[in-house]
């Protein structure tokens, strides 16, 4: 029996009451399964905490996570904290000194699910995002302030390893799963520099597989393509802004933010990674207990399968299936008129059931 340690930071806004919901089919397994067992620690550090401390998390706070076997999170965001607060004091630390570089974002249409697309075949693609580096940096500045001649400047940081180990994760997928083609999400015609080096690393770690094809589609037709065809793509590698879009985007072809996980993976285990729902605190929502919780119930499955329970994480996905299949405990966004927990109750009954 391995028993887990798992880091809970449940965040702001809906947040918290999705990642009850989480722990509960968490729990539901460990009552079944004596062979899965772990203990939870709750870390409010939110934006209530940085109201208080003026600081998203504890100076020591990285140190603490660091042992955990992987962090479990909701989502962070406050009215009453400037935006990019939560991001770069606690998600961007998180992500970047845990070394969690692919973000791996499942683009899944379940039985049952309506797409806003008349699509024939089965929408099923994986969008693995590089997640540390990139147009995500805090390097720039601002110039002449208030000025006609105010100017800004963001620099995009792409390294020959962060493409490189990125790009290595997404084709050993593709090669396990018999997926012949990835497709390069790119811009090197126009951002010549980093996506320059970008497309150049992607060819050269293709190069080391010899099954798998990569074609380089350019961001704006790749947006056209998913529309258009979604059912075509099994693989996408993509930087960390174009991965961001496009994970929001394949997320509305099945079903919207109220279905999309997400895992933040540190691949060589050396840190904990985290798992957490595409989706932010969704304030117009807040506090009615209508958020759905599926995306964070089945980010608590992309957690399983990291640490080894591919078993128990096909349990989670069958019974999240079960559910809404059976259609009648669902939250509005999914056109029902049931409350979160309603729906994560009905989940762990699914679960007692299959296991
Ligand atoms: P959002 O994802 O919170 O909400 C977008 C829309 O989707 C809203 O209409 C919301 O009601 C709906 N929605 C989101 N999750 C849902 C769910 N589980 N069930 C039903 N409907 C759901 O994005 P936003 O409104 O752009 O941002 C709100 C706050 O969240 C901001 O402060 C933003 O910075 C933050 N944010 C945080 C994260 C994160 O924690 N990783 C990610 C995105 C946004
Ligand atoms: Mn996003």
């Amino acid at each position: 029996m391995k028993n887990y340690n798992i880091a809970v930071l449940p965040g702001d806004g809906i947040g918290p009451d999705v990642v009850k919901e989480g722990l509960k089919v968490l729990q539901a397994l460990a009552d079944a399964d004596a062979s899965f067992q772990f203990d939870s620690t709750t870390f409010e550090w939110n934006s209530d905490f940085y109201l208080k401390h003026k600081r998203m998390m504890p100076e020591e706070g990285l140190d603490t996570l660091k042992n955990y076997d992987a962090i479990l999170f909701g989502a962070v965001g406050d009215p009453r904290v400037p935006e990019h607060i939560p991001i770069w004091e606690l998600i961007m630390p998180i992500r970047k000194y845990f070394k969690q570089y692919v973000n791996l974002r499942p683009i899944k249409k379940l039985p049952g699910v309506n797409s806003p697309l008349k699509v024939d075949g089965n929408i099923d693609f994986y969008v693995f995002r590089e997640n540390a580096e990139g147009e995500y940096s805090n390097s720039g500045g601002r110039l002449y302030q208030q000025t006609n001649e105010e100017l800004a400047i963001q620099n995009t940081v792409i390294t020959r390893q962060g493409v490189e180990r990125l790009s290595r994760y997404a084709f050993d997928y593709a090669e396990k799963h018999n997926i012949g083609e990835v497709v390069n999400a790119t811009k090197s015609n126009a951002i010549i520099h980093s996506m320059g080096l970008w497309d150049e690393v992607v060819k050269e770690t293709a190069s080391e597989y010899e099954e798998i094809k990569v074609v380089d589609v350019y961001i704006d037709a790749l947006a056209a393509h998913l529309v258009q065809r979604p059912e075509s793509f099994d693989v996408i590698v993509a930087s960390n802004l174009f991965g961001d879009i496009l994970s929001d985007l394949g997320a509305a072809l099945v079903g919207g933010l109220g279905l999309s996980p997400s895992g933040n993976l540190n691949p060589e285990r050396e840190f904990p990674s985290m798992f957490e729902p595409v989706h932010g605190s969704a304030p117009d929502i807040s506090g009615k207990n209508i958020a759905n919780p599926i995306a964070q119930i089945w980010s608590g499955a992309l957690m399983l399968e990291h640490l080894g329970r591919e078993d128990l994480a096909g349990i989670v996905m069958r019974s999240i299936e079960d559910v809404i299949e059976a259609g009648s405990v669902l939250t509005p966004d999914l056109g029902g008129t049931a409350h979160t927990d309603e729906v994560g109750d009905a989940i762990v009954q699914a679960v007692h059931k299959r296991m």
